[in-house]
């Protein structure tokens, strides 16, 4: 995703797009499981299968969009320093008997939870078998730092890097390192043992002088060696699809993944569009207006608005949907659920 520091059974989805009059029916479907969280303790007994020592095979994220398509795939975060990894890994545990493509795992700028971002990204490899995108910024990493965090995502066996810039912690000196993110492109690249991505930004980056300024930029990051992009959460498909023509035009061929988040609280939503600049299209404004006293029918409702964006993305050809899951098995299984993404 997704701002700075911020990232599906498939057995009861539909085979057919979802109408509008399925909606209140996922409302009303929904709304208990929301309601008492029984759901979230079921996801995590039925998925407490064997699942460690599952094998695994060195496998870059390119290979995964030359086969079926839409590729769908998870955004999750690392736990903070207070906080004890296992929580992090029962929400892994859920999703990965969601069967996603891959799983990135992002990495904060600034802040200490730099090497559990490794640990946790070799844990979804090593026990799942699932592919890992470990997220990299390199904004506060002087070049010897990179190349030593470079060396220990090769040694631990990881294979696919989100190259990132990242923003810059708050009192940080940018004279220092001034960085972005084709400079650790090309880094990475030189080592000629990663597949690599990079962000992009469907209504541009809050930086950027002007939609063609990125463009250009977005260009420059793909000529370097991103083979993949994913986008900034957008809660409005048009700017996306507007965005996936502008990349053609540009002459990038890569794929480009959208990144769809959820909405489940007022308070979450305004938080993230203030930080990555995403805008609120008027339904959505509305739905935060009816559900403002009920957190539940919010979050049933929210599941419903991105079920229909991503129908409708990958109607209109997106190669992959990439699902900031904040670490919320039950979001993504209820939108896997909802979609015709399997
Ligand atoms: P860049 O590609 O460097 O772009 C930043 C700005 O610089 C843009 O305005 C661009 O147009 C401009 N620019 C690029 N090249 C040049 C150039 N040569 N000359 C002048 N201007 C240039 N942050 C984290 O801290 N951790 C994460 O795990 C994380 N994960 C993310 C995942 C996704 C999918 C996305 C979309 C963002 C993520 N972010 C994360 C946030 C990201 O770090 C910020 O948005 C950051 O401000 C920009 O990073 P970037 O890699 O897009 O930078």
């Amino acid at each position: 995703m997704t701002p700075g520091n911020h990232g599906l059974p498939y057995g009861a989805n539909s085979s057919r797009p979802m109408r509008l009059e399925d909606e209140n029916a996922m409302h009303v479907f929904w709304q208990p499981f929301l309601l008492n969280g029984c759901f979230l303790m079921y996801i995590l007994r039925e998925n407490r299968s064997s699942c460690n020592g599952a094998a695994h095979k060195r496998m870059k994220i390119s290979e995964l969009f030359a086969q079926k398509q839409p590729v769908v795939s998870f955004e999750v975060f690392p736990p903070k320093p207070e906080s004890p990894f296992e929580t992090v890994l029962e929400a892994v545990e859920a999703l990965h008997n969601l069967k996603p493509a891959f799983i990135s795992v992002t990495y904060g700028a600034g802040g200490s939870t730099q090497n559990k971002t490794l640990e946790l990204a070799q844990h979804i490899k090593e026990a799942y078998g699932i592919e890992a995108l470990a997220h990299l910024t390199c904004i506060t990493n002087s070049p010897d730092a990179t190349e030593k965090i470079l060396d220990e995502i090769e040694a631990r066996g990881l294979e696919n890097i989100l190259a990132l810039r990242g923003d810059p912690p708050k009192d940080w000196n940018n004279a220092v390192y001034k960085v972005h993110a084709t400079d650790l492109v090309k880094r990475i690249a030189n080592r000629k043992k990663f597949f690599i991505a990079g962000a992009a930004y469907p209504e541009g980056h809050p930086e950027a002088a002007s939609p063609q300024e990125d463009l250009q930029h977005l260009k420059e990051k793909v000529d370097a060696g991103a083979g993949l992009l994913i986008t900034q959460i957008a809660f409005d498909n048009d700017y996306l699809k507007g965005f996936r023509e502008g990349v053609a035009r540009a002459g990038i061929t890569v794929p480009i993944t959208a990144g769809i988040m959820p909405v489940f609280s007022a308070s979450q939503i305004t938080h993230i569009c203030n930080l990555c600049g995403a805008t609120l299209p008027p339904q959505l404004v509305a739905m935060l207006d009816k559900y403002s006293h009920n957190q539940d029918a919010l979050q049933s409702a929210g599941i419903e608005y991105a079920c229909r964006q991503i129908n409708d993305l990958v109607a209109a050809g997106f190669e992959g949907i990439h699902i900031y899951t904040m670490n919320k098995p039950l979001l993504a299984r209820a939108i896997l659920s909802g979609t015709n993404l399997r």
